[in-house]
């Protein structure tokens, strides 16, 4: 059984076709053009999807449906893109209603994060848990969660948008308007932008990371408390929702041990509850083709 995976992002498109056992069979991507109408993009990606199928000698009568995965706010309820900072065109676009347009198949829609929880479930970090947060540090931060065997969704699909969360409201102004939200403080992004303001230049948050590791001390300073601005987030979500475990993907991430054993340690000390304390903060397992896996898994995945 196959599943057509397509993955939004404000970049590139990412189309795939997924088979039961998660293995992608074939995939194919397409940049996010966002100067054409979005109607012109789904056509786009309606085109590439069936040339996979031709491709791999197979009808649209042997796949199960299409998932889709894309930036949030949206309203999975309704089919729309509703207001990702990022694709200002696509504010309001009906996207499954134009899909439909193209295809017959059942069609279930999440946003990213959710859509990669549900992956790392499937397939990766979190296969063995009913009970998990796997949270995106990349250029926002994003959550996806898992309570008792199932996704917790929202009525919109917009749960888990945690880069909003406060976490020291005397950072300065989040374009959400509010003030020091965690990915103003801790994402990618956040990241490079304090790393710069620091060194009077641009700094990446990878070279941020290696400067810091080689004993900068301003940068040493700057990363131990974005480590910290991440622990903090992590035992908020943690008191709030009791997983077993917490899983970590996004850019960020590949940092590796550093960031982990740091937020560990922040978790072990500030969890309220003893089981909180020992909650395993752990890399995710899937990177490459997580956001195909995640978007096939609405499929194949019940949730
Ligand atoms: P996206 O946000 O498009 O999903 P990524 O998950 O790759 O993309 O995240 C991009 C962010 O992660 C950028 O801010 C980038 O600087 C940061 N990043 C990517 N790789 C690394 C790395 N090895 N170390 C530190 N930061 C990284
Ligand atoms: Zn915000």
């Amino acid at each position: 059984k196959y599943a057509i995976g397509i993955d939004i992002g404000g970049t590139k498109t990412a189309i795939g076709i997924i088979d039961s056992d998660g293995k992608v069979c074939a995939k194919t991507s397409l940049l996010t053009d966002l100067t054409v109408d979005p109607h012109v993009m789904v056509s786009r990606i309606a085109d590439a999807a069936k040339q996979l199928l031709a491709e791999q000698s197979l009808n649209e009568a042997q796949i199960e449906g299409i998932g889709v995965g894309a930036p949030g706010p949206l309203n999975t309820k309704s089919g729309h893109i509703v207001k990702p900072p990022n694709m200002p065109a696509w504010h309001g676009f009906p996207l499954i209603e134009s899909l439909k347009r193209h295809f017959v198949l059942p069609i279930a829609f999440e946003n990213d994060a959710t859509a990669a929880a549900l992956a790392e479930k499937w397939q990766g970090a979190a296969r063995d848990a009913d009970h998990f947060i796997f949270i995106t540090i990349s250029t926002g931060i994003g959550a996806g969660i898992f309570s008792h065997g199932k996704l917790i969704t929202g009525s919109t699909g917009n749960a888990g948008d945690v880069g909003h969360l406060v976490i020291d409201p005397s950072a300065g102004d989040c374009v959400c308007g509010q003030q020091g939200c965690w990915e103003f403080v801790a994402s990618g992004t956040a990241i490079a932008r304090q790393a710069s303001r620091l060194l009077g230049r641009d700094v990446s948050s990878k070279e941020a990371f290696d400067l810091a590791q080689e004993g900068h001390p301003g940068m040493k300073t700057l990363i131990d408390q974005v480590f910290r601005y991440i622990g903090i987030g992590c035992v908020t979500l943690i008191n709030t929702f009791d997983p077993e475990k917490v899983v970590i993907g996004g850019g960020v991430s590949q940092v590796g041990k550093p960031l982990f054993s740091s937020v560990q340690d922040y978790v072990s000390r500030c969890a309220l509850n003893p089981s909180g304390q020992s909650t395993p903060i752990v890399p995710a397992a899937l990177s490459q083709d997580a956001g195909l896996i995640g978007a096939a898994a609405l499929i194949h995945m019940k949730y």
